[in-house]
Parts: structure tokens; sequence; C-alpha cells
């Protein structure tokens, strides 16, 4: 069987030469005579893998030194609760951006500790844009501000970071961390989930800046509180070790490629090839508002759920698989994350085209 296309949303596809070179060390890693899997994560070998991640995260992002970086797990959304407990310090209040089903979740946790007020939304249209922000508005003695950059589900990012003074951004960047050059500085809190673009589940990315460490609030769990892991070089207890070391691999994967100015390039040729061809059918058409589209989740349907479907079922037939759209939404959704190449793109617009002229 050939490496199918996988445009699922997450857990997502990897680089193939990562899970060739993981699968060169599977069993001894470099004279070790074990697995990644079954080392202490006390030993040196595995320090100099955490180390070297951290280094090459470092240099992927361009991450400043006044942040912490944080391997730890629990999902994005056990963040959605960790984000308040620990920034929480004063007012107990945060200004939120609901752009759908993951801010109502970080939104509803917040709430739980403080605050959460929505300054903007676009739940009148079922999400499928990104609302227009009025700084004037905005809480500026807020804790923080929290927005989803990138909605994987309804397909839609923010172009422009909206401007909040000195109040802290905090990002849930779960499906569009490494995708185009962000500016680590623009956040005072990065976080998200590792397998959409960054390698297997299990693992939690968060880059942090090291003054909004050290004040959670009193009923923070230990293991909730960033401190804990921030001064423990994230091994205060077992880290998920082996999604750490790929996560590493692929790391070195992207630097290798040239960096992030080079990845957003490549990302924005597919999103822009899947989306021409979107705009040039008459059968598919994109849900989302053009100027709010995501290159990350492209989102689309045909005229009809039964449509849909067919569609679906010849592009498996091909080997592009997990297209379909998430339940609320329906129609079809392409992740296509920095592990898709170009040529998974061009297979599915060739599918659709065939589709279209009933060349099934
Ligand atoms: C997938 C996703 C989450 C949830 O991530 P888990 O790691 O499954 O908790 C949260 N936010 C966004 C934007 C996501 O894409």
């Amino acid at each position: 069987m050939p490496r199918a296309f996988n445009f699922s949303a997450g857990p997502a596809t990897l680089p193939q030469s990562v899970l060739e070179h993981a699968q060169a060390e599977m069993l001894d890693y470099r004279g070790t005579g074990m697995s990644v899997m079954e080392m202490s994560h006390r030993s040196p070998e595995f320090q100099e893998i955490i180390d070297r991640a951290e280094s090459s995260l470092r240099k992927l992002m361009r991450i400043p030194d006044d942040y912490h970086v944080l391997f730890l797990q629990g999902g994005a959304s056990s963040q959605f609760a960790m984000v308040p407990m620990n920034l929480f310090r004063n007012q107990k209040r945060a200004d939120f951006v609901n752009t759908g089903s993951w801010s109502i979740k970080a939104i509803k946790e917040a709430n739980k500790y403080g605050t959460a007020r929505t300054v903007g939304s676009s739940e009148d249209k079922q999400f499928s844009y990104i609302p227009a922000l009025d700084p004037a508005i905005f809480d500026p003695e807020a804790d923080y501000f929290h927005l989803t950059t990138n909605n994987t589900i309804y397909g839609t990012c923010f172009n422009q970071l909206p401007d909040t003074g000195d109040v802290p951004l905090v990002g849930d960047m779960s499906s569009d961390i490494l995708s185009k050059a962000y500016r680590v500085e623009d956040f005072g809190l990065i976080y998200g989930g590792a397998q959409k673009n960054i390698g297997p589940a299990g693992l939690t990315l968060v880059i942090v800046k090291k003054d909004l460490v050290g004040h959670a609030m009193d009923i923070t769990p230990t293991m909730l509180n960033y401190e804990t892991h921030a001064t423990k070089g994230s091994m205060f207890n077992t880290p998920p070790t082996y999604a750490i070391y790929m996560a590493g691999l692929v790391f070195e994967w992207g630097l290798e490629l040239g960096g992030i100015n080079v990845i957003e390039a490549r990302n924005r040729a597919k999103a822009d090839l899947l989306y021409e061809c979107i705009d040039q059918s008459d059968m598919f058409t994109g849900t989302v508002a053009p100027a709010d589209r995501s290159i990350m989740n492209v989102c689309f349907k045909a005229p009809t759920p039964e449509q849909d479907s067919a569609f679906i079922a010849l592009a498996s037939s091909r080997n592009l698989k997990t297209l379909k759209g998430y339940r609320t939404v329906g129609g079809m959704r392409a992740s296509l994350y920095n592990a898709m190449p170009l040529e998974g793109v061009e297979a599915l617009v060739k599918c659709m085209q065939d589709f279209e002229r009933g060349k099934g």
C-alpha cells in the first residue's frame, strides 16, 4: 500500500523522512541498545533529545530568551484552564474573541476562575469569518486577551493580530503553529497540541513570557502550574518522551527545509492551488469569507450532502484520505499542514476536477 495523502485535521500527516528516521532508530537509539520509548527521562541521552528539541524550536520560531518553552501533556484543552489559573493575577478578567468551538471551550473554562468577556464573535454566521475588532472596547486592565489564531473546524484564521497594548496576547495556535512567520514577541503566551503541525499526540507545547510565570492562583494544582515545569526543564514528572523526540525531529526537518519563511511559502502555494480550484469550480464552494481563509484547514462543499459523500468516496478510492468536514460543518475539510506535500494537493485538485466533469 503506498502512503496515503492524509488530510486529517489531527492527529495528522507527518513528514515521511521523519518517520523513516524514527524507524531507523526504533530498536537501537544511537548505540544505546534501546528505543527512545524505553529510555529513562533522566538519562543523558534523553536530556540531549529534549535540549536539542528546545533549541531547534527556538531557532525555528526565533523565540526570544525571555520566554520559556514548556513540553507538557493534557492537550490544548488543558490550556483552556491552565491559562486562566496561571495568568489571572490582578483583576481576574480576560477578553476573548469567539471564532467558534475552540474559543467557546476556552471561554467556558476561564469563566470558572474569573470573568471571560467576549469582545468579538462570528457566531451570527456560523463562524464563517473573523470578526472585526474595536480596540476601544478592549479591557485595558484585563490579565490577558485570548484568541484562536486558526480555527481548525471552520477553516478561518486571523491575518492581522489585534493591538492589545500592555495586555498580554494569548494565542491558541494548535492548528497553525510553525505554518507561518508569527512574531513570538507579539504574544505573552502561545499554546498548541502537537498532533496537528508538530508531531504525535500526547505533547502540548507552551511558549510563555517568563514574567507571566510565578503568579498562579492559590487553587492551582502543582501539575497545572507553569512554574512547576519551568523550574524543572519540563521534567518535574515523566514527560511524553517519545512525542518530544518526534517533535524534535520535525523541528529539525523544518530547519533543513530552510525555516519558517520557506515553510510558509510552501503552505501558501498549496492553499492557493486548492482555493483557486474551489473558486473556479461550478460544483464546489468555499465556506469561509475569502479574506479570512485558513491556509491550514480548507473547508468546501458540493451542492448536496449526497454529492459530498460521493466526492469523499471517489477521493478515498484514489488514496486521498480523511476529507470529511467536521460534523457540525459538513462538506469537506482538507488540512494542509506542513507535512502535506504539494503533490497531495495536486492530486486532490485533479480529483475535484474529475468529479465535476463526471469522470468518477
Ligand atoms: C485541536 C485543537 C484543540 C484541542 O486540542 P487537544 O490537544 O485535543 O486538546 C484546541 N484548539 C484548537 C485550535 C485545535 O485545533
